[in-house]
């Protein structure tokens, strides 16, 4: 075991006693403190996060061998994802004055972050939002709706998508449609926010809501990034988010085959033979081990490249790859999971079902599988765009 993996396992180890209690809270769609704790005092929540402003700055690799060992206890969250996320977006596109304000309470575990991006007519389609930010003196002005933003009530901050430019403005002056947008720090309690939760499952630990924006008033100071080109702020963070979510999904996956290979060695239903001793029951399972680990290779290469700051289209490629596969992975160990304990995979005690839901929705959000192929046909084989 890695040095890494230790004081990961060490940091995590008062959660274990409790696992049963912290995953009925997940599923309640609670986010339990002492997880974010763990976390913050394990010095993960500052892994991507400079040393000058209190972090570890050991990085994207640390921080995914961390989330991979708390997945591992079939505690899977989004918030430390998207808390990350967006500390390495202020780390890499953010002000002096932003790092020196919020970096260092990211690392504390006192700054929360939820991502505002997804509207209900964009879709995949970023460039279709509608949600505007209208500069007014030293400060800019809200307006807007957000379809699904996990966590939006426990988040401290929700960094926010925007229009900066209309589309007409942009075809006027002949600006390409990757212009136009920008990316705002917004206080989570500020004058005209509003919430009302969404009812929809896949989600651990978390409550996703429907944000909304009534003439919020932003500092100026909150601007993430350049004006107008928040695309340079999405490349910076989209690719780690990818990468922690396949993460995940390789904790998960060892959730389910720990699961899955205690119950195959004790259960037995004909003639003392164990279920495990069948191959129709070991092969399925050895089969998601494998895949496991790759993903976990893809993983690490996609973190390792992301911390050497390699050629962005070879980190996408790694980030992209690692996500489309880590979803798959956890839909196939899951399942497998399931499979082995019959009936038994459906009681609640075990939380498959649960999980089944969450690994599902890594296929879909935060990017779809579909989205990452069109990336890698066009990307990475040169193929013509598609869409
Ligand atoms: C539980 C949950 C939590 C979420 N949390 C957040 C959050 O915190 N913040 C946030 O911003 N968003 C969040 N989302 C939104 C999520 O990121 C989006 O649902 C996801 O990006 C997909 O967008 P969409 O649902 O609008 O799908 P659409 O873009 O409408 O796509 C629908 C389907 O068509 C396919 N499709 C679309 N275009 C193409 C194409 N060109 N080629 C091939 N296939 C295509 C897609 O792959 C998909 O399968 C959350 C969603 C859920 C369900």
């Amino acid at each position: 075991m890695s040095e890494l993996q230790n004081r990961a396992r060490e940091a995590f180890a008062p959660l274990v006693a409790r696992r049963a209690e912290l995953f009925r809270e997940s599923l309640r769609k609670e986010l339990s403190e002492p997880l974010w704790e763990a976390l913050a005092a394990g010095g993960f929540l500052g892994a991507v996060i400079p040393k000058e402003h209190g972090g570890t700055g050991e990085g994207l690799y640390a921080l995914s061998i961390a989330l991979e060992e708390l997945a591992a206890l079939g505690l899977g969250n989004m918030l430390p994802i998207l808390t990350t996320m967006n500390a390495i977006g202020i780390a890499r596109c953010g002000t002096d004055a932003l790092k020196r304000e919020l970096l260092p309470k990211i690392a504390l575990g006192a700054g929360k972050f939820a991502y505002a991006a997804t509207e209900e007519k964009a879709g995949h389609n970023v460039f279709r939002i509608e949600t505007t930010a209208k500069p007014a003196g030293d400060h800019f002005v809200l307006n807007g709706q957000k379809s699904y933003t996990s966590g939006a009530d426990v988040a401290d901050y929700l960094l926010v998508l925007a229009r900066t430019m209309s589309l007409e403005e942009l075809k006027e002056k002949n600006l390409p449609k990757t212009f136009g947008l920008s990316m705002f720090i917004v206080d989570a309690r500020a004058p005209g926010v509003g919430r009302k939760e969404v009812a929809v499952r896949g989600e651990l630990g978390l409550k996703v809501f429907t944000t909304t924006y009534e003439d919020v008033k932003v500092p100026a100071s909150r601007l993430l990034g350049e004006r107008d080109q928040a695309m340079s702020v999405l490349f910076q963070t989209v690719n780690p988010e990818r990468t922690l979510v396949a993460a995940m999904m390789v904790g998960l996956s060892r959730y389910c085959l720990d699961v899955a290979c205690a119950d195959a060695r004790e259960r037995s239903v004909f003639r003392g033979t164990p279920t495990g001793q069948y191959q129709a029951i070991q092969h399925p399972l050895a089969d998601v081990r494998m895949r496991q680990e790759a993903v976990r290779l893809m993983v690490h290469e996609a973190a390792r490249a992301f911390d050497a700051n390699a050629d962005i289209q070879q980190t996408a490629f790694y980030a992209n790859a690692a996500k489309y596969l880590g979803a798959e992975l956890g839909m196939k160990a899951v399942d497998t999971a399931i499979q082995t304990l019959g009936g038994r995979g459906f009681d609640e005690s075990y939380g498959l079902i649960p999980l089944l839901e969450a690994m599902r929705l890594a296929k879909s959000a935060p990017v779809s599988s579909e989205m990452i192929l069109n990336f890698v046909a066009e990307h990475t084989l040169g193929l013509p765009r598609s869409y």
